[in-house]
């Protein structure tokens, strides 16, 4: 089948296509909910009151599980893993490939004469050794000539998919380095934790433990198989990356929160299923705004819980929608001319008495406890916007942070009118030493920050960084994004600065200040040091560029320069102080992600030379030759003057034609010629950076030009499915 059939044969399929039912396993979802979860009621089941208890201490103290109780939990967790149905089992983990991995063994083991056993004791629980050695490590590995590990995390419960059990795990190498995205991800959960505890303990001495809480929105574009297939970019690379912009894109806003399609509910229905039967509490679904473009949210959860699964999710998305024809585009800019993909992580903490800290409260003492983590937290984006800004650059999100459409790469914090003169206020009356009247007065104006508030917060939508009521919502962060790297980097800069504010209030203290005095002034200090961060506006406009600037604010617009920040000296130091990442761990991370940036342009240029060359050329040439073929003819059936007015239209074409095609090929060559140059260069960061001057920026001429050819070409004729199959077709 020549190309251009295939693109008519892909649009058939999409049209003959119905939704797929598939009905969940109960009618209420209480019922299967969890199902396939190795979690408390199973484990009560299945374990003895010795090893439930131990499991139990470990994953809520980090406690030790010793060899004996270790080989009691493996075994009540196979028989409960056979009881679902599971043959194998597999260490599940997360390296910096961004993607889950999993390495699976069978039960099943010989034991001579013919005979077998299903064998899991505590040892292939606790530990194994995959021989991974090709997931990134950033040189740490040779360095340490050590092996990875994998190991088992007690706080995030087993589960059977399909017919494998898969243990939740870290993956770190012999020395202890930390090669994936949760080892990390679980020390800025105890660094958060153990710096908030002490400050919750100027408020409530009740308070033992404070737990990092994340929400995540994703979002994600739906296309039909036949049309992914026949679009090599998008299957090598995830996106369009040519195909001229259709008239109609999403300027009617006739999508967003529209009736979701059938086909596409019945493939939501049927992931969700699988979804909750592992746990994940997803319950909102809804159309985004471009066409095609979907959001998944569950309820928050415990942040390394909510990591997992964020990251099995997208795994079970991708799965189910190739049983309904389906596959799903997790790329954070599939289509240019529409809005592309993020993935809001909306984060809190929460005591272990049950008080989520960015809550308003009633009480003036209460409040005083919530301006408190309220304040640190615009104070640690304000010291570290360029660590955060780091933590969510990508190829990918390069296209989209900035692009009038996600927020811009300038990290700012939106907290809304109410608050914004609440803090001005504090700022401006907190002075010296505090008289009682003021201090009075500074108890009813904490007092009545309102609860109410939370219903009436500004749903400024352009902001990277914005205050919700009750909690922070990141949305700078990718759709196919990890949402571990931005979490870390969170939970330590506003560890880091807990720290540092608990150090200021213990020394006033010390001078013989009143504690609550002694934390106003440290706060009132916070506001004013910190109040360049804080942004109302409009996040899209070229104003807060040139505002931005004029403050001292960080843009920085690509992916290898936002990267710069892991080798300052103060981001290793932040990192080493909290105990999250060493200097060896932190460069070999900066490494992992430059070559990560240098592959994915190296292969979107490789991508886009092919079909340039054996797509786009090709089809140009045919369709330039029938006009030349119809100029003879013209000129064979007609009169001269008349053939010569005749032939004006094809031979303009011809014309109009050449130019494009001349340019198609000229910037294919020198394409070519810039990636050789950069692919000499032996320091990654020099790498990527001329990947991203030399090379990227030829992707987006030629595809100017190969758009014009597809709006100059015989439709019948051009090769790829256009956008506007893309995008509106399901
Ligand atoms: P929306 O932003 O669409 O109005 P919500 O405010 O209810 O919706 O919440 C959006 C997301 O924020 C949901 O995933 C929700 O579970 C999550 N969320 C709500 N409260 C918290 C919290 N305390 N910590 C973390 N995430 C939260
Ligand atoms: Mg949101």
């Amino acid at each position: 089948m020549s190309t251009p059939l295939l693109r008519a044969k892909a649009l058939e399929d999409v049209l003959g296509r119905r939704p797929q039912l598939v009905e969940p396993p109960a009618p209420k979802i209480s019922d299967y909910f969890a199902a396939n979860v190795f979690n408390e009621d199973a484990m009560r089941m299945f374990l003895t009151e010795e090893a439930w208890y131990a499991v139990r201490q470990a994953s809520q103290h980090g406690a030790r599980i010793d060899r004996k109780l270790a080989d009691q939990v493996a075994s009540g967790m196979k028989e409960w893993a056979a009881s679902k149905g599971a043959t194998h089992y597999t260490h599940w983990f997360q390296p910096l490939t961004g993607l889950s991995a999993e390495k699976h063994d069978a039960f099943f083991e010989p034991i001579g004469g013919g005979r077998s056993i299903e064998r899991f004791d505590g040892s292939m629980l606790v530990q194994q050794e995959p021989d991974a050695s090709s997931f990134p490590n950033g040189g740490i590995r040779n360095t340490f000539e050590a092996r990875g590990y994998t190991a088992w995390d007690p706080s995030s419960p087993a589960f059977v998919m399909g017919r494998t059990l898969c243990i939740p795990t870290i993956f770190i190498s012999y020395t202890g380095e930390a090669l994936d995205f949760k080892m990390p991800l679980l020390r800025a959960i105890h660094a958060v934790d153990q710096a908030a505890t002490e400050v919750c303990q100027y408020f409530d001495k009740d308070v033992t433990k404070v737990i990092s809480t994340l929400g995540w929105e994703q979002e994600y574009f739906l296309i039909d198989k036949a049309l992914y297939y026949a679009r090599p970019d998008i299957m090598m690379c995830g996106r369009a990356l040519f195909g001229h912009i259709p008239a109609k894109g999403q300027q009617m806003e006739d999508h967003y929160f529209g009736s979701i399609p059938d086909r596409v509910r019945a493939f939501m229905r049927d992931f969700e299923t699988e979804a909750l039967m592992l746990g994940i509490p997803v319950k909102t679904r809804h159309n985004e705004v471009a066409p095609n473009q979907f959001e998944c949210a569950p309820v928050f959860e415990e942040m390394n819980l909510a990591v997992d699964h964020n990251v099995l999710l997208m795994d079970i998305m991708e799965k189910t929608a190739q049983k309904h024809d389906f596959r799903v585009l997790l790329h954070e800019k599939p289509y240019a001319g529409v809005n592309g993909s993020g993935k809001h992580n909306n984060w809190s903490l929460a005591t272990n008495t049950g008080r989520n800290l960015l809550r308003p409260a009633k009480t003036p003492k209460e409040n005083l406890q919530f301006l408190t983590f309220f304040v640190n937290t615009i104070a640690a984006i304000h010291a570290h916007a360029d660590v955060l800004r780091a933590s969510i650059a990508s190829a990918n999100n390069d296209h989209r942070l900035g692009a009038n459409e996600a927020p811009p790469a300038i990290i700012s914090v939106f907290i809304g009118d109410h608050l914004s003169k609440l803090l001005d206020e504090l700022e401006r009356n907190i002075k010296g030493a505090m008289s009682p009247d003021l201090k009075t007065e500074l108890k009813l104006d904490i007092g009545r920050i309102p609860s109410v508030m939370l219903d009436n917060t500004d749903r400024n939508r352009t902001s990277p960084f914005a205050f919700t009521g009750n909690k922070f919502e990141f949305r700078a962060v990718g759709s196919s994004a990890n949402c571990a790297g931005p979490m870390t980097v969170l939970n330590t800069i506003v560890a880091h600065q807990l720290r540092s504010f608990k150090k200021q209030v213990d020394a006033l203290i010390a001078k013989g200040t009143k504690k609550d005095e002694a934390i106003l002034r440290v706060i009132r200090d916070l506001i004013a040091h910190s109040k360049l961060i804080r942004f109302e506006g409009n996040g899209y406009g070229d104003e807060w560029v040139k505002e931005a600037a004029k403050r001292g604010l960080s843009n920085i617009k690509d992916t290898p320069r936002a990267l710069d920040v892991w080798e300052r000296k103060e981001t290793k130091k932040l990192f080493a102080d909290m105990e999250v990442l060493s200097a060896v761990e932190l460069e070999a991370r900066h490494e992992i992600e430059l070559h990560s940036y240098t592959l994915k342009i190296q292969i979107e240029s490789r991508v886009a030379g092919d079909l340039a060359q054996n797509h786009i050329i090709p089809t140009a040439i045919a369709y330039q030759n029938r006009l030349i073929e119809n100029v003879r003819g013209l000129r064979d059936v007609l009169p001269a003057a008349q053939a010569k007015k005749a032939t004006e239209t094809p031979v303009k074409l011809i014309e109009e034609i050449s130019e494009h095609l001349g340019e198609v090929k000229s910037l294919s060559d020198s394409m070519i010629e810039a990636r050789k140059a950069a692919n000499v260069l032996e320091d990654a960061r020099d790498k990527a950076i001329a990947y991203c001057d030399k090379v990227k920026p030829h992707l987006e001429k030629l595809r100017y030009h190969v758009d014009k050819l597809e709006l100059l070409v015989d439709d019948e004729l051009w090769p790829l499915p256009k956008m506007r199959e893309l995008m509106f077709t399901r």
